[in-house]
């Protein structure tokens, strides 16, 4: 959360929009914390996006489609990878961003395929709340053992592997 994934994304679907590619951004249904159609960062840069409820809805768009990017990719479904293939083998360039892990330190949802697949992956790291080094963890701050729990910013801190295992 907190890592700067999102503005990624953002940073590289503008420069796509620059270069005159036609880009078309989804995510999914579920995450609407913040606006319930445009991807939307913790420090509020925003584009507009399509959300969706199932990742096949991904095939159903724009046949001139140039990008697509992917926004929270961790709550997709496990068909997410395959479409990304589909996508990606007809010349399209698919950036998704997402979770890998979730507030147990476990994979998240498709995230682990789509790592396994992609061309190439950047980890981003958030500052540890706890110690200030990289995090690479989400700690959740209310008990709650709900993997898909979406909660509000302060329910999740990024912590790193030493403060994340220490769990207080
Ligand atoms: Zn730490």
């Amino acid at each position: 959360m907190f890592s700067g994934k999102t503005e990624e994304l953002i940073r590289r679907l503008r420069r796509a929009k620059i270069a005159k590619l036609n880009v078309e951004i989804f995510k999914p249904k579920t995450e609407i914390r913040y606006h319930e159609s445009d991807v939307v960062s913790h420090d509020f840069t925003s584009m507009p996006s399509t959300p969706i409820d199932n990742s096949s809805s991904i095939l159903l768009f724009g046949s001139n489609t140039e990008v697509v990017g992917i926004d929270e990719a961790q709550f997709f479904d496990d068909g997410l990878p395959e479409v990304c293939v589909i996508l990606a083998n007809k010349g399209i360039r698919v950036i998704v961003a997402g979770l890998d892990m979730d507030f147990q330190g476990k994979p998240f949802g498709p995230m682990p395929a789509l790592m396994a697949i992609a061309e190439d992956v950047t980890k981003v790291h958030a500052i540890c709340a706890q110690c200030g080094a990289p995090a690479t963890y989400s700690y959740r701050t209310v008990a709650n053992d709900e993997t898909f729990y979406l909660g509000e910013k302060e329910s999740y801190e990024p912590r790193c592997r030493a403060c994340f295992v220490r769990k207080e």
